[in-house]
Formats: C-alpha cells, structure tokens, sequence
C-alpha cells in the first residue's frame, strides 16, 4: 500500500451542532485504499437516528441562528475565507483526494482551487443579486422577496467527491440555508476536511453539517426528512429515480445530476488531431469516471479506420500506473464493486462488438482496481456498451454517413448530459449541437465551461439546471409581495350593485 498522507485520521467522525460525533448506533464502516483494496480508515456509518439529529442541528441554525439573516455581503466574506481556506490546502487535498479515490496525482491537482473558485464565484453572485419588481403605475406594485429555502440536504458522488461537494455547498451557503452534507461512501475521507475549514472560516455552529454513511441508510433517511427541505443530489439514474420517489412524499424541492453516456460526433471535415486528443482525454481521464465523458464517439465513415487505428495506438500508450506517480495517466478504480461492474461490461463488449485494444488487467499491476484503457469499435447502437453507462475508462466507437443519422445516434440513449461536435462547417456545428438531445454541448472543445452557465443534464441524466443564478435559485424561495398603490377594488359579495367589471379576478398587465 502507498504510504498514507500525513492528516488523514485513522477513524472519522460526523460533525453537527459544530461538533463531532460517532454514530448513535456506533456503527462504522471501512474505507478502502483502491490499489490494495486494504481497509485503511474506519468511518461513522450513519443512520437515521445520526440524520434526526443533523437535520435538527442544521434547522436549530437555520431557524435560530445568523446566518440566514446576514446580509449577502457578510455571508460573502465568510465565503472568500472558506475559498482561502481550501485553497490553502490544495497540495494535501491532492494526496488525500488520489490516495482516498484513485484518481492519478497529477489529474487531482487543481481540485481544491477549482472548489475554491466556486465560493468565490457565489459570494461574488449574491452579493451582486438582484429581484425584479413589477409596477402598474397607480395601481399596484409587486416584488420579489427573495429567502433562504430552509435545510438543505446534499448528496454527493465519489468521483472527485471534494469538488463536487463544493458545487453544492457553495450555492447552499451563499443562499442562507443551513446545509448536511452526505457524501459517497467509497470516498468519505476528503469530506472531512470540510470540517477544519468551515470552523477555521467561521461559520457557524449547526450552518455545515455532515453525516457519513451508506446510500441505503444514511442517505435514505435524509431524503425522507420533513425538515430537510430540499435535496440536491448528484450520482447515478438508478439512485436518482429512488431519491425522486422517496422524496415526493414531502413534496422535496429537488435538483438531480445524473448519470451519462454522452457522444463525441466526429465529421470528417473536423481537425483530427484535436479530436483525437480530445476524445482520448474525454473519455480516459479521471480515469473514466467522469459524468461528462464522451464514452460514445460517433466517426463519419469517411475517417472511421483512420481515427478508429489513431485512436487505438495512442490509448495503448497510456500509461495505467499507481495514482501516486506523477507520470500515470489511469490509476486504480475506486472501489472493488466499481472494479467489477467496469469489468463486466467489458465482457459484455466483447460479446457484443470488436475489441480493439485493451479488454482487462494491466498485466503489469496484478493487484488493485486497474483496467486497460479499453477501446471497442463497430458498436451498434442497440449493443449494451452503447447503451449504459460504464463510468470506466472504456469506449464505443461507432461510424455514421449522414448528419441526420449522426444526430439520431446521439439521441438514440436513456442519457442527455453532455455532447461534443468536431466539424469546421460553422453552419453544422451549431445546427448538430442544436438538435442534440443533451443539457451542453461543445463544439471543437471539451469540458471548460464558465460557471455562470446552466449545468445539467435532460432525459435520464436529470432535472434541473444548476450553474450560475439558476443554483442560487434552486436554494432560495422568490416569494412574491404584491402591494396596492391606490384604492382597493374589492368585489363586495354581499352587497348590492357590483357590475361584472368589478370582479377583480387578476387584471391588465402594465
Ligand atoms: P450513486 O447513485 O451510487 O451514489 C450517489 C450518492 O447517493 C452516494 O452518496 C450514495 O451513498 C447516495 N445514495 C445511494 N442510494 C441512495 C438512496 N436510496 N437514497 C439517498 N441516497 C442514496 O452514484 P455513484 O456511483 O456514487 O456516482 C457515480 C454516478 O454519479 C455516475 O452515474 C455519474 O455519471 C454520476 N455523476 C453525475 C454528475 C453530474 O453532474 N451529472 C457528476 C458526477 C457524477
């Protein structure tokens, strides 16, 4: 086993009511090291009776506390003190975060600047927020009173699990709500940084609260809380359809980030050398545990050998290794299960298409959850690889002829997440990306998005868009006051004489 990074505390704790806590049942649950698969830390296994308390802590805050009454600028101030606190730690948030969930090192630089960026980002926002009112000269004025949603729950991923986190507290935050945090349990470790930089940032006590434990439990029980008013949930469709379920009988306001199996279309008159580049990097990097990846990359018939050959020669020369090198491409999977479910679907893909390259272990690393960078090609669409998705470094290349059939391609999954069009044709490329059916797309790039664009995906990859004001949005409620201006008008039931004019039911517009 790598040699654990200094910090990492060998069991982990909850923290709610600004303190920590073990289980009320005492449960814990190990964390395993993805290149052994050796337990290396235990964590608290929460479970209802550890949400109860969590959620009352969080709606004590939310209900009694400052922070939803600050004004935007001082909320903002204690963001930019989380975001220079995060930042601080980047090179052991790096170690934590390759060491906890596999990702190779070189690829987990960066994570805890792109979190701090978002805090920066919604403290700049709220403080710059500003409400509509609407006037009917003389007669009524209406505005919008805007208000923290109330408790928010916040259900997170295990791939780059820190960064995803901050993309839900960040908003939550900024807008006033009092927030627990239940992040994946493959990859508890990085979430308990959050817990020094919140105190050492100053928010207060019962405003951040985290539970650890399985989805089953922990997770489930926060979905179902009355006094958890909003879930915001990233992770898979299958998760997403019981969340969406679960929290219908409270009538949860909810945000669903789900999964993909977005297609790179490739035509021919498209620069093929950053194509290739990209769609290596699209589907390879993060170890292809990546919500955006292009796992589906479609090539017009004309460049399908070439690309497919170019494609294949340089994924061999990835280089599958231990997350700790700085010179490893792929690292290890995060979990034994993940390990068998990427794996199975490589079986599955060589019964059901041509395998190019790769298709199992690295012979070179006997142990630990590594895989081949895996290309199939000549993949059809109702295949299996095609269709779901595998969240592991592995592709299905398919050729097309016409752009009409380049598009129902694309179209032709559960999943609308994210899509990617190489094409110099300008008219084409906008053409294309408009007739996709996914929440973004990119034409001649990948994955670098300005953060005040919507985020999210359509069809299975979820509901709800988040990014930018829709986020602050989502955790706020934008309550409308209407006031009169002048005489009422009031039909008077009861009384004689009122004409059909005098109903009042609504009115003309400004
Ligand atoms: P998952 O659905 O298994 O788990 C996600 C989270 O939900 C975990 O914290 C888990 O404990 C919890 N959970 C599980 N069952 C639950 C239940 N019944 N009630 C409440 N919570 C429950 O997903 P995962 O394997 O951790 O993550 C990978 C998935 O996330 C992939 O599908 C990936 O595409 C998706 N993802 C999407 C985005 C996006 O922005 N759209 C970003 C990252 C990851």
């Amino acid at each position: 086993m790598a040699t654990k990074p200094a910090g990492i505390p060998d069991g982990i704790q909850h923290y709610y009511g600004g303190a920590l806590h073990d289980s009320v049942s005492g449960g814990v649950f190990d964390v395993l090291e993805p290149t052994t698969n050796e337990p290396y830390v235990t964590a608290a296994a929460g479970d209802k009776a550890d949400i109860d308390r969590a959620v009352a802590a969080a709606k004590h805050a939310f209900d009694h506390g400052p922070w939803p009454r600050m004004l935007p600028r001082e909320r903002a101030t204690i963001l930019y003190r989380i975001a220079d606190e995060v930042a601080k730690i980047n090179d052991e948030l790096a170690a934590v975060e390759s060491y906890d969930s596999g990702l190779p090192i070189r690829q987990a630089k960066g994570q805890a600047n792109r979190a701090a960026e978002n805090f920066r980002f919604f403290a700049d926002l709220i403080v710059a927020q500003v409400d509509q009112a609407f006037k009917m000269p003389g007669r009524q004025i209406n505005y919008v009173n805007r208000k923290p949603l109330g408790v928010a729950g916040l259900i997170t991923p295990w791939n780059t699990p820190f960064m995803q986190e901050s993309w839900k507290l960040a908003p939550a935050l900024a807008s006033g709500c009092t927030v627990v945090l239940k992040p994946a349990e493959f990859t508890p470790v990085s979430a308990n940084l959050w817990v020094d930089i919140m105190e050492r940032a100053g928010v207060p006590d019962g405003v951040f609260n985290i539970v650890y434990g399985y989805g089953a439990t922990a997770g489930d029980a926060l979905v179902k809380h009355p006094d958890a008013t909003l879930i915001s949930f990233t992770g898979s469709l299958a998760t997403g359809k019981t969340v969406y379920a679960n929290g219908a009988s409270n009538m949860k306001h909810l945000s669903l980030e789900l999964g993909g199996k977005s297609p790179a279309i490739i035509f021919d008159d498209a620069d093929f050398d950053k194509a290739l580049d990209s769609t290596l990097f699209g589907v390879f990097s993060l170890n292809g545990e990546r919500c955006t990846a292009s796992s589906r990359i479609l090539v017009q018939r004309t460049i399908y050998d070439r690309f497919v050959a170019a494609y294949a020669e340089r994924a061999e020369k990835i280089v599958v290794g231990p997350p700790s090198d700085p010179v490893t491409e792929i690292a290890a999977l995060v979990h034994p299960e993940h390990y068998d479910k990427v794996t199975s679907y490589i079986e599955i893909g060589k019964q059901e298409a041509r395998l190019v390259t790769g298709g199992g272990r690295p012979s070179h690393l006997p142990v630990g959850n590594y895989v081949e960078p895996t290309v199939f090609a000549d993949v059809a669409p109702d295949a299996r690889i095609f269709q779901e998705e595998i969240f592991g470094p592995v592709v299905a290349i398919t050729p097309f002829d016409t752009e009409d059939e380049a598009i129902a391609l694309a179209n032709d999954v559960e999943y609308g997440l994210a899509a990617y069009v190489w094409t110099s044709d300008v008219a084409r490329a906008h053409n294309v990306a408009g007739a996709i059916e996914s929440g973004m797309v990119w034409i001649n790039s990948h994955n670098v998005r300005d953060l005040r664009t919507p985020f999210g995906g359509v069809k299975g990859s979820g509901l709800g868009h988040e990014g930018g004001y829709r986020s602050l949005d989502f955790y706020s409620v934008q309550q409308s006051i209407h006031v009169t201006l002048g005489d009422v008008h009031t039909t008077r039931f009861g009384a004689t004489g009122y004409s059909e004019n005098d109903l009042g039911l609504g009115g003309p517009s400004a």
